[in-house]
């Protein structure tokens, strides 16, 4: 198209308006989780609330419902793809933004706060009685936000929780990848822990400094491709990535001395999203349109759990990085070799804490939080029930007892602030990484020959020209059978976990 029309080119201004006073807000709140003085948390909180205010309000201005509906009806605007596909974004978020009655997002805002003060509570003595009205009032009220979308097309009422995550995905669908993964995973954890013998983790527990560990995670970050020039690496207490705008994506991670690999994998991790961040097209004047935007939290997974699981748990990368690693800790690690820091890397066993849980089990913890927020939603399970069913799975799965609430039901914050329809992109994050890895290997030839040599260009190549360019063009299944030829599956994920982990495990 030549000229745009002036309706189109309106919206494209509204929306990046919109995203830069939302690039503003994200750095107040990247500056209070780094380097805020205490002292001015009242003063941030006003900041952040009123910049929130202006962001809705640009998002939500009855002049951006108009140009849509306009853009909408404009022949010539539908007849390209990549603009066609812009627009049809730009509805999702405003119909997302606009369908909640303002008193429900208030009741659901201040409910959840208190609610996530109870579970504090009840975690710390493991007392499920006391936070049990706290999670029914809550699964009322995300019931109550799933109604005000609407069920979707073909799926159920939970799938509109999860449509906000994960565009257009639909339970069903996933629960069919989710139980083909659970049962040979759940097979494959059995056989490891029963017949295996797990690797001495001894070179993860050699003390490291957080300096040493920080000059080492900037020198891997680098390796992987990730311009410090546009971006940074800094401490807080939960590590993150925020892709502010052009120019601009920010890692945080965390140390702990006494056992290394945390901060290094969590380094990793959030270096994947934020390769992900540069290279999606925010520049060429596309910033805060979806077509420089992520296409969905599962995908977002995909890159982080690529470079930390695929990337850096691999043989080939530690024959490059022992060294490296060695090096930067002064020789902490002179009485290992590659191979044991490979297998230590690579150890696999059911665990009570899914934040702790290593790349094969965590799988496992993921799946039993999605069918019992989906059966919550669904009515098909009480709130009372959770503790009984939690345990009563969670052994099926994993093979071992849980001893109390507090590292059962109660561990994660997610439900107390009514957050439901995000644990499935965890592990739908994994089976993407996995289906595209397959990929990866076939059309990049000596693969394994380069990450030795410390090589890493050719991978994020492929990366960007296939998944980061995209942004929200494609929805992230549509995207990985294009990328793949097929449509998602779990035997990838399947092949690599079993193909690493019963060698490694002597099985
Ligand atoms: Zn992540």
């Amino acid at each position: 198209m030549t000229t745009l029309p002036a309706h189109y080119t309106e919206l494209c201004r509204l929306r990046r308006e919109a995203a830069t006073l939302g690039a503003v807000s994200s750095l107040a709140s990247w500056d209070q989780e780094t380097y805020m003085p205490n002292a001015a948390a009242d003063g941030r909180a006003e900041q952040s609330a009123m910049l929130a205010e202006l962001v809705h309000e640009r998002a939500t201005s009855p002049r951006v419902g108009e140009l849509i509906s306009l853009c909408e009806s404009d022949a010539e605007l539908q007849g390209d793809a990549r603009i066609a596909a812009n627009i049809r974004e730009m509805r999702r978020d405003y119909d997302l933004a606009t369908k909640l009655p303002p008193e429900l997002v208030k009741e659901l805002a201040e409910t959840g706060s208190k609610a996530q003060h109870v579970w504090k509570e009840a975690r710390a003595k493991s007392d499920f009685a006391l936070f049990r009205p706290w999670l029914e009032k809550m699964v009322t009220l995300a019931r109550r936000k799933a109604e005000c979308y609407g069920t979707p097309e073909g799926g159920e009422l939970y799938d509109a929780l999860l449509n906000e995550y994960e565009p257009d995905a639909r339970s069903a669908e996933v629960e069919k990848v989710f139980a083909s993964l659970r049962e040979r995973l759940s097979a494959l954890i059995g056989e490891l822990s029963s017949k295996g013998t797990p690797p001495s983790e001894a070179p993860l527990q050699v003390h490291v400094s957080s300096d040493r560990q920080h000059a080492l995670g900037l020198k891997i970050i680098a390796a992987f491709g990730f311009d410090l020039d546009a971006g940074r690496l800094d401490v807080t207490t939960h590590p993150f990535c925020s892709g502010l705008g052009p120019g601009d994506t920010r890692l945080t991670t965390r140390y702990r001395e006494d056992h290394w690999t945390d901060a290094l994998f969590g380094t990793m991790h959030e270096c994947g999203h934020g390769l992900y961040e540069q290279g999606l097209p925010k520049k060429d004047g596309l910033f805060g349109q979806p077509l420089a935007q992520d296409t969905g939290l599962g995908i977002h997974e995909s890159q982080s759990r690529m470079w930390e699981n695929f990337v850096g748990r691999s043989r080939a990368f530690w024959e490059w990085a022992f060294p490296v690693v060695n090096g930067e800790f002064g020789g902490a690690l002179d009485a290992f070799g590659v191979e044991d820091v490979y297998r230590a890397v690579n150890t696999a066993r059911p665990s009570l804490i899914r934040v702790e849980a290593d790349e094969a089990t965590y799988n496992l913890h993921i799946m039993l939080r999605f069918e019992l927020e989906r059966a919550l939603i669904s009515g098909d399970l009480k709130v009372a029930d959770v503790p009984g069913e939690w345990n009563r799975r969670f052994t099926e799965y994993l093979g071992i007892e849980v001893p109390d609430d507090a590292r059962g039901c109660l561990q994660d914050v997610h439900w107390s602030f009514g957050l439901m329809g995000y644990f499935a992109t965890y592990a739908l994050g994994n089976l993407y990484a996995a289906q595209f890895w397959e990929k990866i290997r076939m059309d990049i030839s000596g693969l394994d020959d380069q990450f030795r040599r410390g090589e890493f260009g050719a991978l994020l190549d492929w990366l960007r020209t296939n998944i980061h360019s995209k942004g929200r063009q494609f929805r992230a299944a549509a995207l990985c059978e294009q990328v793949t030829g097929k449509p998602l599956e779990a035997d990838p994920l399947l092949r690599h976990l079993e193909g690493k982990l019963r060698p490694i495990h002597g099985v």
